[in-house]
């Protein structure tokens, strides 16, 4: 199983779109996927169709230890199951800040679903972080095998990615030796700017000259850009993914890649097993 935290710290740059597109794309590639919304926005549980009402189970059930992971997924398309999440999420930092074991809650959660057979099904696990260095973000990478994130060719964009490299160091370091920082996501691409062009040169000048050390000394650029696109600006107000809204646009064109280069690196990671999952 792979479980993947979308993570940037940073506002705006396509993290649930990418969350919501990604899960969907795999799932219409027949794997077997879970979304799991982390952000207090609950923008994915709508993007998906699902609206929060009062007495629904959400993530922050977990967080509360008052329901597993399995009580709190709902099937939502063929092969999709979610997570929702709504404000409630938001008093999460607060409500654990002396709680002991708090950045495993996530794991253990994934964990006993995993053991008990919840789970045992699922190909995929997504997470769509939010733009935070939180609590649950840190759960997320606490609990994740590889971290995705996507980046907005924008001149700033590098000054938020050593931060958030730095971070996802000391993590792989204190919690989680498994987490591999698979790879930048570029989205809201614009096609033949120059600024596009000159920040992706950039990026990839950071990521070859980092110290061989360094956990993103094997990070990439995946080859698959999200253009910026109309459609998928627009796919969420129809509570649908790019697949179902605009099958034919460039948004699911670029989506469907990402897939595929998401797919092809199974192999890779069949040919290289992970470490032992530290107890918890
Ligand atoms: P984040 O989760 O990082 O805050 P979002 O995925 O919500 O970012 O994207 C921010 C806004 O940009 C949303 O309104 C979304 O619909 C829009 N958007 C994201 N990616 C694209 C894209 N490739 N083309 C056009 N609009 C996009
Ligand atoms: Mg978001």
């Amino acid at each position: 199983m792979r479980i993947i935290a979308i993570m940037n710290q940073k506002g705006g740059v396509g993290k649930t779109t990418s969350s919501v597109n990604i899960a969907a794309g795999l799932a219409k590639q027949g794997k077997k996927v879970l979304l799991l919304d982390l952000d207090s926005q609950g923008n994915s549980s709508s993007h998906l169709g699902i609206e929060v009402y009062p007495g629904m189970n959400t993530i922050y059930q977990v967080f509360s230890h008052e329901q597993p992971l399995s009580a709190v997924r709902q099937l939502v398309g063929q092969n999709l199951w979610l997570a929702p999440a709504n404000m409630d999420l938001a008093a999460v930092d607060v409500e654990l800040i002396d709680a002991e074991g708090r950045e495993f809650i996530l794991r253990r959660a994934l964990d006993t679903a995993i053991k008990s057979g919840d789970a045992a099904d699922l190909d995929y696990v997504i997470m769509d972080c939010p733009p935070a260095l939180n609590t649950v973000t840190i759960n997320a990478l606490t609990a994740a095998t590889e971290m995705f994130i996507p980046v907005q060719p924008h001149y700033l964009s590098l000054q938020g990615l050593s931060r958030l490299l730095e971070t996802s160091a000391l993590i792989k370091r204190r919690l989680n030796r498994n987490l591999a920082i698979t790879g930048l996501l570029l989205c809201l691409y614009e096609t033949g700017t120059r600024l596009a062009a000159d920040v992706t040169d950039d990026l990839m000048r950071f990521l070859d000259e980092a110290d061989p050390m360094a956990p993103w000394a094997n990070a990439r650029i995946f080859n698959s850009r999200i253009r910026r696109n109309i459609r998928l600006a627009e796919a969420p107000s129809f509570a649908q993914s790019i697949f179902e809204y605009a099958p034919e646009s460039a948004g699911a064109h670029d989506y469907n890649n990402l897939v595929k280069e998401i797919l092809a690196d199974e192999v890779k990671l069949q040919e290289a097993p992970e470490a032992p999952r530290a107890a918890a």
